[in-house]
């Protein structure tokens, strides 16, 4: 079964795709996870990725798509994908379809999580992450990691101000992504604003899980 989740920065998308890797077994992509890699490797792609991503703006598609494209095509994809922040905008969209109709390896739905913007802001500036294991928490929870113990930090793009031009970003150049899968029927929206267990029952519903 191959997956996008579409949503807002801090939808609960990354939350929703731990789960079923976790549950599943399948197979999970995070561009940002591997942007956030790439820079704290410092390699060619996290040092041109860097600065757009401490503004909030988006990577260039071309950078992306060829990323992807590379990553896509490893063998661990093989039995399906859940797609976790790509694409991002339309020329991505229409580059993934290439890339997965080359493969032979259909999309089989969109799903959005959907929550109001104002919601997000208030979720991201209380995220946090694990350095060691990515894990996702809120401040809440303490400054080590409850999976593996590591220690838990602040995105440097969970600030305030960033999270409004990411949340601008998104309703700018993401936001059409969910009219072009609506129109190859592939879109299920989820209502994103509740405990993350009862929006995962969802997600499962809705692929036949
Ligand atoms: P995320 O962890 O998905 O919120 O991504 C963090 C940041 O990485 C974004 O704000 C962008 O700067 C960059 N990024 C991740 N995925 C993409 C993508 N598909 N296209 C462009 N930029 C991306």
């Amino acid at each position: 079964m191959n997956i996008v989740l579409l949503g807002a920065p801090g939808a609960g998308k990354g939350t929703q795709a731990a789960k079923l890797v976790a549950e599943e077994g399948m197979c999970h992509i995070s561009t940002g996870d591997i942007l956030r890699q790439a820079v704290k490797d410092q390699t060619p792609l996290g040092i041109k990725a860097k600065e757009y991503m401490d503004a909030g703006d988006l990577v260039p598609d071309e950078l992306i798509i060829d990323l992807m494209r590379e990553r896509i095509q490893q063998p661990d994809t093989a039995k399906g994908v859940i797609l976790d922040g790509f694409p991002r905008t339309t020329t991505q969209a229409v580059a993934l379809d290439t890339m997965l109709s080359n493969l032979d390896r259909p999309l089989d739905a969109a799903l959005l999580i959907d929550v109001d913007p104002e919601v997000i802001v208030k979720r991201l500036s209380s995220r946090r992450m694990c350095k060691a294991c990515g894990a996702i928490g809120t401040a809440a929870d303490g400054p080590t990691c409850a999976s593996c113990g590591g220690e838990m930090y602040q995105r440097d793009d969970d600030n305030e101000d960033t999270v409004r031009n990411r949340l601008e970003v998104y309703e700018t150049s993401t936001s059409p992504l969910v009219d072009y899968y609506r129109g190859c029927n592939l879109l299920v929206t989820i209502d994103g604003d509740r405990d993350p267990d009862e929006v995962y029952a969802d997600v499962k519903r809705s692929l036949g899980m």
